[in-house]
């Protein structure tokens, strides 16, 4: 059996390899390293891809979700709404900036912030709303979009792990998540869903002032060259990772569809297990399994994960320690037992290897494994 791996990069690669070398040596060969023409293709690409007005590519989803703050004039001591249960990214910008993150919980199902929990949490501070369209299924946008206009906020969807989830509003329209809100901010990190060979992001917008902004702040706050009307950064995607996400771009939905046939084997093997739960589908989105998470029920994590371990299987705790429990984050406003499902969920979940290359006997293995250990 071939080894397996929590994102099988390699494999992946080698499956597109004559596309990928061929254009990565055209970059070299140009040399034009930065801004390269492959940077605007991409740029293009992606906003058929997602049927959107405005791409403004950078070089994370860091700086995505920090520059979208900083273009819709966020300032210090405005009160910025996100989950408890993400990665530190979402947070750490909000903190960067001396905004002030106000924490809500999450759906015990879904995992994703729970809309009612950010009605509660809204104050005359509230500025935006940061939903995080976590391990590939979208927020309840519609009740996002509803608290946004009752309050009148910002809405920053953190699509980082959800690039190619569809979303359907309750009028029967779609849209693609990063699409919905004012401003959509991603990551191409190698181990996304789209992933590029180093760092890469892009910001989303169909608002042209606010585009302006962006593509302003991410070149340094110039708009003549070497006229500086504003505090900007530098963060560009590179000409080499545009053109690897040419590439994969193409292979998105395809890549998608892979991951939700693997996470269709596990369902089926685990399913009717009283010691496991499968993840739900929130029935507006379809799920894009940018991460496989059980959430376990009297099994010792620790001992699973060792089991795991010793038999090759490599697995993820996406995320060990909720927001307001990190060292760096420790607030006065917060304490242990604030956020009741974010610290259930994150001393219960197990995210198993989920990538575009699981073959059927990797994948039995791995369903054989977990179940003799939970069963035993
Ligand atoms: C990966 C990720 C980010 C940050 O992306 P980078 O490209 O690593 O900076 C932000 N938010 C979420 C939810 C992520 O998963």
């Amino acid at each position: 059996m071939k080894q397996i791996r929590m994102v099988d990069l390699h494999t992946q690669y080698g499956n597109i390899k004559p596309e990928i070398d061929t254009a990565i040596q055209e970059i070299v060969d140009s040399t034009a390293f930065i801004n390269g023409p492959a940077v605007g293709r991409f740029q293009e690409n992606l906003e058929k891809y997602l049927g959107i007005r405005h791409v403004i590519p950078c070089a994370n989803g860091t700086d995505a979700l920090q520059v979208a703050m900083m273009a819709l004039g966020l300032q210090p001591g405005d009160e910025v709404i996100t989950t408890s249960f993400t990665f530190i990214a979402t947070v750490e910008v909000i903190a960067l900036l001396r905004l002030t993150p106000v924490l809500v919980d999450v759906d015990p199902d879904t995992f994703n912030i729970d809309p009612e929990a950010i009605r509660r949490a809204v104050t005359p501070k509230t500025k935006a709303i940061v939903p995080v369209h976590l391990f590939g299924q979208c927020v309840d946008m519609d009740a996002i979009l509803e608290i946004a206009r009752e309050y009148d906020l910002f809405v920053i969807e953190d699509t980082a792990q959800a690039i190619g989830a569809e979303y359907y509003f309750k009028d029967g329209s779609k849209a693609q998540a990063g699409t919905i809100g004012h401003v959509g901010c991603t990551s191409f990190f190698p181990s996304k869903n789209l992933g590029c060979y180093g760092d890469g992001g892009a910001i989303f917008t169909n608002d042209d002032g606010l585009a302006e902004q962006l593509r302003i702040i991410v070149n340094h706050g110039m708009t003549v060259r070497y006229y500086h009307d504003m505090v900007g950064v530098n963060s560009r995607l590179d000409s080499i990772q545009a053109a690897v996400l040419n590439v994969k771009l193409k292979y998105l939905d395809q890549y998608a569809m892979a991951r939700r046939k693997v996470a269709a084997i596990y369902n089926e093997a685990f399913k009717d297990n009283p010691k496991l739960k499968t993840p739900v589908e929130f029935n507006r989105s379809n799920h894009v399994y940018h991460q496989y998470t059980l959430v376990i029920r009297d099994v010792d994590r620790d001992a699973l994960q060792q089991h795991l371990a010793s038999k090759d299987i490599p697995f993820g705790i996406y995320y060990p320690v909720p927001m307001h429990m990190q060292k760096a984050y420790l607030d006065p406003r917060y304490k242990k037992g604030d956020f009741p499902v974010t610290e259930m969920l994150a001393s219960t979940v197990i995210s198993l290897p989920m990538h575009t290359e699981l073959d059927e006997e990797q994948l039995e293995y791995i369903t054989e494994t977990v179940l003799e250990f939970v069963n035993q």
